[in-house]
């Protein structure tokens, strides 16, 4: 018998179930520019492995600013969704 496995997550409070969570890429200015489902990696230094292949490229993203977080659904639709389809404000900035 097999059960499925469901796991949880507490972000600011709230639980999320992890499959319904992504990791997101922030540029230095705050723009998400990529994300990946939250079932993909277990802590943040393991999400960048999906968007930067090489060590030494994500310790130079890492200084430069890039972060990786993890958001729930309701949060990547509000603030994250808008930056990926280039309908953000951040690069106004630039
Ligand atoms: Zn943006």
């Amino acid at each position: 018998m097999t059960t499925p496995l469901l796991l949880f997550v507490t972000l600011d409070g709230v639980n999320h179930p992890l499959a319904s969570c992504r990791w997101v890429r922030y540029d230095p200015n705050g723009c998400a520019t990529g994300s990946a489902p939250g079932t993909t990696a277990v802590d943040a230094d393991t999400a960048a492995t999906h968007f930067t292949s090489t060590r030494r490229d994500r310790a130079r993203e890492h200084r430069r600013g890039v972060r990786y977080r993890l958001v729930a659904l309701e949060e990547w639709r509000e603030h994250v969704k808008p930056c990926l389809l280039g309908e953000c404000t951040h690069q106004n900035a630039a």
